[in-house]
């Protein structure tokens, strides 16, 4: 009764994993998608919001901007006048009233108006229907001094207009200031410090409205701080203070654009989801299969493995039995017929011989009990052997055969000599057995560093040569180049199968070179251990 345990099986965690592999790249991938779509929608968004805010804030800003440059415009109009002046000059209050407070009040352009005429004590001015003479202390003396400070060059031209924010009566208001004087020029001999000026102020508050409108900004209001989320604009007064803020709800695009695109996209991505999950499920029911029968094909080529292996081993033991038997024969007395008969048993029953060895080799190799044994062993003695042995199967078959393994000679390594031998006695084989003329050559030499040493075993042939699409598949299990029933060589198509499992599993690996017509030349190279020299073999010496 045979017990396998296949490799790569469910219990060693092989095979069986792909599909569990292909669930979790499914569902990873499908995560993944529907992340990264996801992030991508809320991050587009977020710059839509973020970049509504920048143009918003940018909006309000030239909002404010205009307000204060409309400002400026007025102040100034109402100060370049030749009748203006000379009222001024001449403190003509009524017609400063009239034509001047009045309008500018009455008509809601501005809500106070002031004049600081140098060297006529307070400054004077009007709100709506303040009285003709006009009020003096409508703006505090440090406001009012603030306003008017000019910089310390009192340059005219460079300070002729500005406007300012300021906190009056616990609210904002913006101030447009411009200097009194006639429309053509400057008075001869004006310094800025002598000419009068005029100060037109308005209530922020008054403007929201508008600024509403012209903006957009939604829910535009004056505040102390703005709440959180609130898009705002600071407010900055004569002494650089922050004395209020213009606040609002910022437009929200991006919103609007997740609130659009969701079903749709929500839509799309279940589809995803479904196909990916159908796909998942064939993918997985496919794997499951395919790892089944690979299980089942593992089960039964290890089966099939160790049934050769057994039956190869009950085979030889019948056949030595014949050979036992053949080579007693052999003593007896036998007429030439009977010779001749006995010869052909003995080559058969080598050839039968030759084939259960390699049979048993192999699965020997295949279900892991051919263990390597590393024992110290000399290449030169094993190949001096070999080299003895194919040179007189060379002269039968009347071909040349020429051998060097000088370079080895005192070389001890530590190895399998069982192996080597075998691997350079098939490479050898084959090069006898195919060449049919020219003849045969063998080189060995090595290399060593430190304790290693590399040895190359070349093995050249004037044979058939080896067609180059077949360099690899010669070395599968019972390949043949000349595969027909009525090739002219025996042959099992195992030797060079063993021979690179071997070399292989020594360290080292066998290589090709081949021309039609020409011959070939296969290499062996294994790198092993220096090793002392045995024993023995010193005593013998
Ligand atoms: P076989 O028992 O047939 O020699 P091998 O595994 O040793 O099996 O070799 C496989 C095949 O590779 C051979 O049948 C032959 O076709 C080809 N081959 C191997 N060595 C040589 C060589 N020296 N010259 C030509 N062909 C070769």
């Amino acid at each position: 009764m045979l017990r396998v345990t296949p490799r790569g099986s469910a219990e060693g965690g092989g095979p069986l994993s792909l599909s569990r592999r292909l669930v979790a790249f499914h569902v990873g991938g499908v995560a993944l998608l529907l992340l990264v779509v996801l992030a991508s929608v809320l991050w587009v968004s977020s710059e839509h919001n973020k970049l509504a805010r920048v143009s918003s804030e940018n909006l309000v800003s030239a909002g404010l901007t205009s307000l204060r440059t409309r400002a400026l415009t007025l102040v100034r109009d109402y100060s370049i006048w030749d009748e203006g002046f000379d009222a001024v000059v001449e403190n003509d209050r009524v017609w400063l009233y009239e034509n001047i407070g009045v309008s500018v009040t009455d008509i809601r352009t501005f809500d106070l108006v002031t004049i600081d005429m140098p060297g006529h004590g307070p400054a004077y001015g009007w709100t709506e229907n303040s009285p003709p003479e006009g009020e003096t202390g409508l703006l505090p003396p440090d406001m009012l001094q603030a306003l008017l400070a000019l910089p310390d060059d009192g340059d005219v031209a460079t300070t002729e207009t500005r406007t300012r924010f300021g906190m009056l009566n616990g609210e904002p208001w913006y101030f447009a200031v411009s200097y009194v004087r006639p429309v053509e020029k400057f008075p001869s001999g004006a310094s800025a410090k002598s000419l009068p000026r005029q100060i037109h102020g308005q209530r922020l508050s008054d403007d929201l409205e508008q600024l509403r409108e012209n903006t957009l900004a939604d829910k535009l209001h004056l505040t102390d701080a703005p709440a959180a989320g609130e898009a705002s604009v600071a407010l900055v007064d004569l002494n650089n203070q922050t004395i209020g803020y213009l606040a609002w709800a910022p437009p929200r695009p991006g919103a609007s654009i997740l609130r659009r695109v969701a079903l749709p996209l929500g839509f799309a991505l279940t589809i995803v989801t479904l196909i990916s999950a159908i796909s998942s499920r064939y993918a997985v029911r496919s794997a499951r299969r395919l790892e089944q029968a690979l299980v089942d094909a593992t089960v039964a080529d290890r089966s099939k493995t160790e049934f050769l292996s057994n039956v190869s081993h009950e085979l030889r033991t019948p056949m030595n039995g014949i050979l036992g038997v053949a080579q007693l024969l052999q003593t007896t007395d036998l007429d030439n017929e009977q010779r001749e008969l006995l010869g052909i048993l003995f080559s058969s029953a080598n050839t039968q011989m030759s084939l259960i060895s390699d049979l048993l080799d192999l699965s020997r190799i295949e279900i892991g009990s051919r263990h390597l044994i590393v024992e110290p062993f000399q290449p030169a003695a094993v190949l001096k052997d070999l080299v003895d042995m194919m040179r007189l199967a060379a002269t039968k078959r009347r071909i040349g055969f020429e051998a060097d393994w000088r370079a080895l000679d005192g070389l001890t390594v530590l190895g399998d000599e069982r192996a080597f031998r075998q691997i350079v006695t098939n490479l050898l084989g084959n090069a006898v057995k195919f060449t049919d003329r020219g003849g045969v050559d063998l080189r060995a030499t090595t290399s060593r560093a430190d304790t290693r040493a590399e040895i190359t075993v070349r093995v050249e042939d004037t044979g058939p040569g080896i067609p180059k699409a077949m360099f690899d598949k010669i070395f599968d299990r019972f390949y043949q180049v000349d595969g027909s029933s009525t090739r002219s060589k025996e042959g099992t198509g195992l030797g060079l199968a063993i021979s690179r499992e071997l070399a292989g599993m020594m360290g080292g690996r066998i290589t090709v070179e081949s021309e039609v017509g020409v011959g070939s030349v296969f290499s062996l190279v294994v790198e092993l251990d220096v090793g002392a020299i045995p024993q023995r073999t010193r005593d013998a010496a």
